[in-house]
């Protein structure tokens, strides 16, 4: 179906968040409506998305469920004040989201956004040890290349040069972790890399440095997605969880790109089997329909603020917009969905289909690396001299004329489908990017 050309110069007024806006306004690529796993272009063209949008279209796109939850919830409550009011579907979507999660996860805390709920985990990290009567730790833990949104806690512990450097002196009380990518050793590794457990002993460093009892929580993500699809190494993340419970300190998964079913599992936690005391989500809780995000605690995490005097507020923190009730119903929708198609189930039993597809790049000019796990791919390419990420996004703008949408972050392109993908969608994929890589300069 196509639709009005874009005109140039109705394009200025939106500053468009992290992109080239002068590059991007010179020849504009837009979306007009989707379906299932395909975008169509404002030139009338259809593109397979290859990223479910930005790691969140789970289910794909225009989901009946979805749909018609939001459009039933606009026309019976729209809104209701989310402090000292509530209502029966944000409660309803709790109850059903502590279900799904890992065992101990009771209570649920809803954001608008990862960076929300990452800034929010924070907070209660902190809070939660105060409470405890552990004041004394309040610093905070995060990694090399980890992506934490852009709130001033995420990018605080977030290890992104680029998100860092512009905006002063960020959190006190923060240190990294150095991160896990180790081409070297790792190359080409399906699921969990072999070599760099050990890496966690990081944490124990930094926390011998300054003293355990100073150190509130640590914050990873299980599997890095935006700064290029970083695998944990065999038992790094069981190590983290054994220094955390050594010296008290609380263990954070940003489960954001990895909550609902991107590995074939629930969460990430229940894929590597390593539980930590809050989980930070997002995106794929609505199918990224609606804005939402939500923080999962501990019961202990709850307790500790549920002791003091009755009347009190127990957490100063709380957006406009948590429960939002179009939100719970977006959410409630995107869960029907989830179960009644088996999706879960559907990207583990794909899973190995993609590994093998996506390996069979391995050879191709300038790929220096591939990896995967769950229905998640990278492919790294060898940087130009002196023009970095050229070289992959030349790749994004060759594979969006080929109907293909892909992402790339510095010089690896990262592949992330929807759930609902076919395997002759996966070898769409593949062959399109085999013929961009074989032509790339
Ligand atoms: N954490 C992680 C791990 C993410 O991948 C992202 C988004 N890509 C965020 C946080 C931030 O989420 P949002 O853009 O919804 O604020």
């Amino acid at each position: 179906m196509a639709s009005a050309p874009v005109r140039t110069n109705n394009l200025e007024a939106f500053w468009m968040p992290f992109t080239a806006n002068r590059q991007f306004k010179q020849a504009p690529r837009m979306f007009v409506s989707a379906d299932r796993m395909h975008y169509t272009t404002s030139d009338g063209r259809q593109v397979l998305d290859g990223t479910a949008g930005l790691w969140c279209c789970n289910a794909g796109h225009n989901r009946p469920k979805i749909v018609e939850a939001i459009r039933q919830q606009a026309g019976e409550l729209d809104y209701a004040p989310a402090f000292q009011m509530g209502h029966p579907k944000a409660f309803e979507l709790a109850s059903r989201l502590t279900q799904i999660t890992p065992e101990g996860f009771d209570h649920v805390f809803f954001t608008n956004s990862g960076s929300e709920s990452v800034d929010t985990a924070l907070k209660i990290a902190i809070a939660y040890q105060r409470a405890k009567g552990q004041g004394s730790r309040f610093r905070l833990i995060g990694r090399e290349r980890g992506y934490h949104g852009v709130n001033f806690g995420g990018i605080s512990v977030g290890g992104i040069v680029t998100n860092r450097k512009m905006f002063g002196t960020l959190l006190t009380g923060v240190d990294h972790m150095r991160h896990t990518h180790d081409l070297d050793r790792n190359a080409y590794t399906v699921g969990e890399p072999e070599h760099g457990a050990e890496l966690a002993d990081d944490l124990l460093r930094i926390a011998t440095l300054h003293d355990p009892s100073t150190i509130a929580a640590v914050i990873v993500e299980p599997v890095a997605g935006s700064t290029g699809v970083l695998v944990p190494p065999k038992g790094y993340l069981k190590k983290l969880r054994e220094i955390c419970d050594q010296h008290g300190i609380l263990l954070i998964f940003d489960e954001v790109i990895t909550g609902y079913g991107r590995l074939g599992t629930p969460f990430a936690a229940d894929y590597f089997g390593v539980t930590p005391d809050i989980m930070v989500t997002a995106k794929g809780l609505t199918n990224g329909v609606i804005p939402m995000g939500a923080v999962f605690v501990k019961k202990d995490i709850y307790d500790a603020f549920m002791t003091g005097p009755e009347h009190l507020i127990e957490f100063f923190h709380g957006y406009t917009y948590s429960g939002n009730p179009i939100a719970s119903a977006a959410a409630l929708g995107t869960l029907d969905t989830y179960q009644e198609e088996g999706l879960l189930t559907r990207a583990a039993e794909l899973a190995p289909y993609w590994a093998d597809a996506l390996h069979s790049l391995k050879g191709l000019p300038h790929v220096i690396d591939l990896r995967s796990i769950g229905l998640i791919g990278a492919i790294e390419l060898e940087p130009i001299a002196g023009l970095p990420t050229k070289r992959a996004f030349s790749a994004f703008l060759k594979a969006y004329d080929a109907g293909l949408l892909i992402r790339t972050t510095g010089d690896i392109i990262a592949l992330s489908p929807p759930l609902i993908i076919e395997k002759s969608q996966i070898d769409f994929i593949f062959d399109t990017l085999k013929d961009i890589l074989t032509s790339l300069d």
